[in-house]
C-alpha cells in the first residue's frame, strides 16, 4: 500500500482526473451554444488543461527527468490556483484582487529558484491557501447570488484545499516530515481537482436548466413575461383579489399597422420598436402592475386593485405618450399609434375570460379607426354582446 501510495498514486490520480476532465469537457462543449458560451468557460478550460500539464510534469519529474532542478509541479500548482481564481472571477463577473493575487503568485513562483524544498513547501502552502480561499469566496458569492449549487461545490473544494494547505504547513512547522506533508498536499489536490471538475459541470448544467425555465416564462426579445410567466406571477395577486373582492383590470395594447413599420424600416428596427414600447409600458405602469408580451406586437397589462375607470385613464395615458412623440430608433423617427382594449372584473378573476374581454374591446378600438381606447365591462354571468362601450 505504501508502495502504491508513494510511487504510483500520482499516475493513478492523473488517469482518473484525465478521464473526468475529458468527460466533463465533452459534455460541456457538446451542450453549449457557441454564440453564447457560459461565462468563464475559456479560463476554466485553461485551468483544467494546466492541471493536467502539472500532473504530466510531476510524472516526468518522478520518472524520466529525475534531475530537474526546479520543482515544476509546485510552479504549476501555484499558477493553477491563480488561473482558477481568474476563472471564478470571470464567471461571477468580479475581477477584484487579480493584480495583487497575481503578484503574490508570481513572487511565490520566483522563490522556487532561491529556496530549498522544505521552505518552498511552506511558501507553496501559503500561496495556494490564499488563492484557494479567495476563489472560494468568489464561488460562494456566485453560488448564493445565482442559486447555483455547482459553484458551491467549487467553493467547498477550494475551502478544503485552503484548510489542507494550512494543516500541512503547520505540520511542517511542527516537525512533520516534508515528504509526508507533500503526500498530504497531493492527495488534497486530487480531491480538490475532482470536486472542481464536478462543480463546474454542475454549475453549467444548472445554468442551462435555469435558462430553459426562464425561456418558458419570459419573452426573449423584451425580457417581459410571456403568457405563461404572466399566469405564474399573478398567482398570489389573483388569490388576494378573490379573497378581498378587489377589482382587477386588464389592458391589451396592440401597435397599429405594425406590418407597415416592419415593411418600411425592416424587421430589425421593428424588433427595436417592440423593445422600446415594452420599456415605455414598464415605465408608465406601477411596480405592482404586470406587463407581459402576449403576441407579436401585443402586450397585456394586468392592474391589480384597479377599477375599469382608472384602467381607462392609464390606457389613455399610454396611448397619448406614444401617439404624441415619435420613437427614435437609430436616428430614425418612427411615428406610431396604439390601440388599447380595457376591461375589469371584481373578485375571482379568470385571466382567460378577462383576456377575451380586452380582446373584444381591442377589436372595437381597431374597428373604430385605431389610435384609441375601448373598454368592455366584465360580465361573468352574461354574454358580453351588447355590453361593449367604445
Ligand atoms: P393592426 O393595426 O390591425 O394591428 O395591423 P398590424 O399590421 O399591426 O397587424 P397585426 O397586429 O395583426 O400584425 C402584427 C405584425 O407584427 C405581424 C408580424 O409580421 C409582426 N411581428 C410579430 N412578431 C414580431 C417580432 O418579434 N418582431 C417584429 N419586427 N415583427 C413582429
Ligand atoms: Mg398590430
Amino acid at each position: 500500500m505504501t508502495q502504491i501510495f508513494t510511487d504510483n498514486w500520482a499516475l493513478m490520480n492523473f488517469s482518473i482526473l484525465l478521464a473526468l476532465t475529458c468527460a466533463q469537457m465533452v459534455v460541456v462543449y457538446a451542450m453549449i451554444d457557441a454564440n453564447n458560451p457560459p461565462a468563464g468557460l475559456g479560463l476554466y478550460t485553461v485551468f483544467f488543461m494546466a492541471s493536467l500539464m502539472g500532473w504530466i510534469a510531476y510524472l516526468l519529474q518522478q520518472g524520466s527527468l529525475p534531475g530537474v532542478g526546479v520543482d515544476v509541479t509546485m510552479v504549476a500548482a501555484i499558477l493553477n490556483s491563480f488561473i482558477l481564481y481568474m476563472a471564478a472571477g470571470q464567471r461571477s463577473g468580479d475581477t477584484r484582487g487579480r493584480t495583487v493575487l497575481g503578484a503574490v503568485c508570481m513572487g511565490a513562483i520566483l522563490c522556487v529558484f532561491f529556496f530549498p524544498p522544505d521552505a518552498m513547501l511552506l511558501i507553496l502552502s501559503g500561496t495556494i491557501g490564499i488563492s484557494a480561499l479567495a476563489t472560494a469566496l468568489l464561488c460562494l458569492q456566485r453560488s448564493v447570488r445565482e442559486r447555483n449549487a455547482g459553484d458551491g461545490i467549487i467553493a467547498g473544494a477550494c475551502t478544503l484545499l485552503s484548510l489542507g494547505m494550512a494543516a500541512s504547513a503547520s505540520g511542517v512547522l511542527a516537525g512533520l516530515d516534508s515528504s509526508q506533508a507533500r503526500d498530504l498536499q497531493f492527495a488534497l489536490h486530487g480531491v480538490y481537482y475532482a470536486l472542481v471538475v464536478v462543480g463546474f459541470l454542475a454549475s453549467v448544467l444548472i445554468e442551462f436548466q435555469q435558462q430553459l425555465s426562464q425561456l418558458s416564462t419570459q419573452d426573449p426579445l423584451t425580457r417581459l413575461p410571456n403568457r405563461r410567466g404572466l399566469d405564474e406571477s399573478l398567482h398570489l395577486t389573483l388569490a388576494a383579489a378573490a379573497r378581498h373582492a378587489h377589482s382587477t383590470a386588464a389592458v391589451l395594447v396592440d401597435i397599429d399597422h405594425f406590418k407597415t413599420i416592419n415593411g418600411t424600416f425592416g424587421h430589425e428596427i421593428g424588433d427595436r420598436v417592440i423593445q422600446q414600447i415594452a420599456r415605455a409600458l414598464e415605465h408608465i405602469c406601477r411596480n405592482s402592475d404586470v406587463v407581459a408580451r402576449t403576441g407579436g406586437d401585443e402586450f397585456l397589462i394586468i392592474l391589480p386593485n384597479t377599477d375599469l375607470e382608472s384602467a381607462r385613464v392609464l390606457a389613455e395615458r399610454v396611448r397619448e405618450s406614444l401617439a404624441d412623440y415619435p420613437i427614435l430608433v437609430d436616428q430614425q423617427r418612427i411615428a406610431l399609434s396604439l390601440s388599447l382594449g380595457v376591461s375589469a372584473a371584481i373578485g375571482e378573476v379568470d385571466i382567460d375570460a378577462l383576456y377575451d374581454d380586452v380582446d373584444k374591446a381591442l377589436y372595437t378600438a381597431k374597428q373604430g379607426g385605431r389610435n384609441r381606447v375601448a373598454s368592455v365591462n366584465h360580465q361573468p354571468l352574461q354574454m358580453n354582446v351588447g355590453s361593449r362601450q367604445a
